[in-house]
């Protein structure tokens, strides 16, 4: 049994944990679905942040979404990548947090989400919050694995 004490959970500052908007790659909402799909091809991420160009969030957009929204019934019309925007493709349910949340609550919300989107109270978007972060923060302070178990 792994015994977590939440007392130290509940130090991790999660201002330490955020990859600052200037880190994070992103796409805006009018850029088409050619430029989206390079962006993630050359990141080698599986989703980015969509933002507009007040730099709010919109939502995220995936490899995944981009392919089925250009899956006719015999292939895949790749011409389409030209014409489509972000905006027609992007999912909007965009997992958010603020950075006044406690580190449990963020831990339980990247159970099903591999990075959550931060913004300020007006709406600014101000980066995101991995699950590798969270991680090597854990490992960091030996929470989940003690220092020896790397020597
Ligand atoms: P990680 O925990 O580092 O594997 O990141 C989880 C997910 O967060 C990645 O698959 C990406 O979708 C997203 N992500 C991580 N870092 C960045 C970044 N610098 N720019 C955009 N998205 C990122």
């Amino acid at each position: 049994m792994i015994d977590i004490d939440h007392n130290q959970l509940n130090q991790i500052e999660l201002r330490d944990l955020l990859v600052t908007s200037d880190k994070v790659a992103h796409v805006q909402v009018g850029n088409n679905l050619e430029h989206a799909l390079l962006v993630l091809t050359k990141t080698g991420y599986t989703s980015i942040p969509v933002l507009n160009p007040r730099f709010q969030l919109q939502g995220f957009v995936s490899m995944t979404l981009i392919l089925d929204s250009i899956l006719g019934l015999k292939r895949i019309e790749f011409e389409r990548l030209e014409t489509m925007k972000v905006e027609e493709v992007m999912n909007q349910n965009v997992p958010r947090v603020s950075m006044k949340k406690s580190v449990l609550k963020v831990i339980n919300a990247m159970i099903n989400h591999p990075f959550l989107c931060v913004e300020n109270e007006d709406g600014i978007f101000e980066g995101i919050l991995t699950r590798r972060n969270l991680l090597k923060s854990l490992r960091r302070q030996s929470i989940i694995l003690p220092k020896e178990s790397f020597q």
